[in-house]
């Protein structure tokens, strides 16, 4: 028989996505729902060390749905990637009476969550939340849509004056090794060139690509560089030899960095967080542990930490085709 879970903690890992607040206060609505405790850890697994941690209520987590960040605050916890580290935080949870977590944030914090499970009797359910996208077990991660609308906002407006001044610009975006963000907001945003990490265009490629775009009359364009590309050149490396070879281009170089994580999550995020997180407590309650929930074919989905992580989860490399008719 299940065991009985009577309060369970929350938090939230990584790299913070737009999004991770909808997704506590839809972990705190559902305990109330459901009469359990809820407890927020500060800081991620780094709050589950230090005992940093404040009873979280139906009421406690009122008007936080709009509002990107994290209440919760997010680390990187190294101290949790140690046995000690890990043994601390399962010390604190038995202490405190937490018999149940809810962990939200990205492959990292998953990865650190099937650790923690394989040596402590500690149910623990993770839900997506990364701007990166990059969890096979979902197709949609908690952050992805607010970011992308982000990033093509942003394109939008250097478009604008790109083409005022007949410009090439480099758009760096994020994605050290998954091409999503790039992928998808180059097409919404109208690059000519997309740069991913899964595919090397090729020097040689890009510069022909280029020539084509002014054969055709194009006076600016739009390369959407994705920070983990293989072409072998950082963004500015790459601005430097389209000068080089191709004078009559007038580069520049634009880096998007942490824009993309901050804003008002859309209402795609928002309902993606409540009902993962709604699923993710009604899971505990009915004694699932050491999973992931997804959204998959527009299903809530549990799918083991191992298949969540490992499973293929590949970029629409459709995509690239369309993107190059569309950038005739
Ligand atoms: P993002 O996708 O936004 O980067 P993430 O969850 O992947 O988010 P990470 O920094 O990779 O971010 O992981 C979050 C935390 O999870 C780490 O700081 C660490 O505390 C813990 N963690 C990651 N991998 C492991 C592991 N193999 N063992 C134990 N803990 C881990």
């Amino acid at each position: 028989m299940a065991r009985q879970i009577k309060t369970i903690g929350v938090m939230t890992s990584g790299g913070d996505s737009p999004g991770m607040n909808a997704a506590i206060r839809a972990v705190a609505r559902a305990c109330s729902y459901y009469n359990v405790k809820c407890i927020g850890f500060y800081r991620g697994y780094q709050g589950m060390i230090d005992n940093d941690y404040c009873e979280m209520t139906a009421r406690s987590v009122r008007n936080i749905i709009s509002a990107g960040g994290t209440i919760l605050k997010s680390a990187r916890s190294k101290e949790f990637r140690t046995p000690e580290g890990r043994k601390k935080a399962a010390d604190n949870l038995k202490a405190i009476g937490v018999d149940a977590m809810v962990l939200i944030g990205g492959d990292g914090t998953f990865r650190g969550g099937q650790v923690f499970s394989q040596e402590y009797d500690i149910p623990v359910i993770g839900v997506p939340g990364t701007i990166d996208n990059d969890i096979a077990g979902t197709n949609y991660t908690i952050g992805y849509d607010t970011a992308l609308n982000t990033v093509v906002e942003a394109i939008d407006k250097i478009r604008d004056t790109a083409s005022s001044h007949d410009r090439l610009f480099f758009v760096e975006v994020m994605g050290r090794d998954a091409g999503f963000i790039a992928l998808n907001s180059g097409v919404g945003a109208g690059a000519e060139e997309i740069l991913i990490p899964e595919e090397d265009l090729g020097l040689d490629r890009l510069l022909e690509s280029l020539k084509r775009s002014k054969r055709s009359g194009k006076s600016s364009s739009i390369v959407v560089v994705s920070e983990g590309d293989k072409i072998g050149k950082n963004v500015y490396q790459l601005a430097d030899y389209v000068t080089d070879n191709l004078p009559d281009y007038d580069v520049r170089v634009t880096v998007l960095g942490h824009m993309q994580r901050g804003g008002s999550p859309t209402c795609f995020d928002r309902t993606l967080a409540s009902r993962l997180c709604v699923k993710a407590v009604e899971l505990l309650l009915d004694g699932e542990a050491d999973i992931m929930v997804g959204l998959l074919n527009n299903k809530i989905v549990a799918t083991n930490f191992e298949k969540g992580l490992e499973g293929d989860h590949s970029i629409n490399k459709e995509l690239l085709r369309i993107s190059d008719i569309l950038s005739v």
